[in-house]
């Protein structure tokens, strides 16, 4: 399979004599390649973190820093682990290329090389780092895909349970409150009833949106279940949190939802409970606390906001 023709690779090559350098400048250029060059580890360092290459080439004896701590440094570094390593060296013993492949690198070429060996070589490490991108890229996408709600691109229960979890020792450490609410649309099925399901899909999107532009940056938002909403707002406490969801209820109250079928309004439901870093809970017994305030609301007639009993209260 050959590399992506369009991109250009990028490769860095580090050596302290300039000699060197000017050779391989001269024998890289010839091929689709982007050539930077390094004459010590502390520079080579520097342009990783500018250009970020995607290979290498690296000498082995080198003054102040050698080839093998400067690979270890490269292969340690959560940024930069991924960038394939080619040792360029005077050095032929077994021992060396042991170390160095040891290390992690991808290849081991000793000089005087063959050019157009090396060029092979080299090829042969960008097709491999090239699928490793492609890989990661379609892992990242598959993660984030795992914890968005498709229809509303809102974050998604998991994503939720595991976000709350993880809030929660920051808050009791930092002895600082965390609101969950729970929101859940009223009469939502006869939205569906009345005026079919893809409207009610509509709603769900652009009730989304709404509570998405009205919360603060730190809030997050997602789609817990079918019209049912949890917002997590750390450093919130219950005079907030009344304050934050009533102003929420209110602009939804107040809001056109224009859909296809024309005009309408909903109203929605409220619970919420807030998390006291005095009396711990774990995230599951939070939520049920939102969920049965909200039950209460509904309860109430709906249309309404209500809080949840503080915990032992
Ligand atoms: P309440 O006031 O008690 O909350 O009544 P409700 O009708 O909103 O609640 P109920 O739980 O009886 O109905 C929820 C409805 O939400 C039923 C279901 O068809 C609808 N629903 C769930 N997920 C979706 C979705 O993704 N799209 C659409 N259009 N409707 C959905
Ligand atoms: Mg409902
Ligand atoms: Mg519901």
């Amino acid at each position: 399979m050959a590399r992506p023709a369009v991109k250009k690779a990028r490769i860095l090559v580090i050596d302290d004599a300039q000699d060197v350098l000017d050779l391989l400048n001269a024998i890289l250029r010839n091929h689709p390649y982007e050539v930077h060059t390094a004459r010590s580890g502390a520079s080579g360092w520097q342009k990783i973190g500018e250009i970020s290459p995607d290979l290498i080439l690296l000498d082995i004896m080198m003054p102040e820093q050698d080839g093998f701590r400067f690979a270890k440094k490269i292969l340690s570094d959560p940024e930069t682990k991924t960038i394939p390593i080619m040792f360029l060296t005077a050095r032929s013993d077994i021992k060396s290329l042991q170390t160095g492949l040891g290390l992690g690198a991808i290849e081991y070429l000793v000089k005087p090389f063959n050019a157009a060996e090396l060029i092979a070589r080299i090829e042969v490490a960008l097709r491999i780092k090239f699928l490793q991108d492609d890989l990661m890229r379609a892992n990242a996408e598959l993660q984030s895909m795992a914890l968005t709600d498709p229809l509303t691109g809102l974050r998604n229960r998991r994503f939720l349970s595991e976000h709350l979890q993880d809030l929660l020792p920051v808050a009791r450490r930092y002895k600082e409150p965390l609101c969950c609410t729970m929101v859940d649309i009223d009469h939502f099925k006869q939205v569906n009833d009345t005026y079919g399901h893809p409207v009610g899909d509509e709603v769900l999107l652009t009730l989304a949106k709404l509570m998405k532009s009205s919360l603060r940056e730190a809030d997050i938002v997602g789609r817990y279940g079918g019209e049912e909403f949890i917002i997590v707002s750390p450093r919130t406490d219950l005079k907030a949190g009344h304050l934050v969801t009533e102003r929420l209820r209110k602009t939804v109250e107040n809001t056109t939802f224009s859909t296809a079928k024309g005009d309408l309004s909903i109203t929605i439901s409220v619970g919420f409970a807030v998390y006291d870093p005095a009396n711990p809970e774990s995230a599951y017994d939070l939520i049920e606390r939102a969920d049965t305030a909200l039950y209460a609301a509904k309860n109430a007639g709906r249309n309404k906001v209500m809080a949840a009993q503080p915990v032992g209260g």
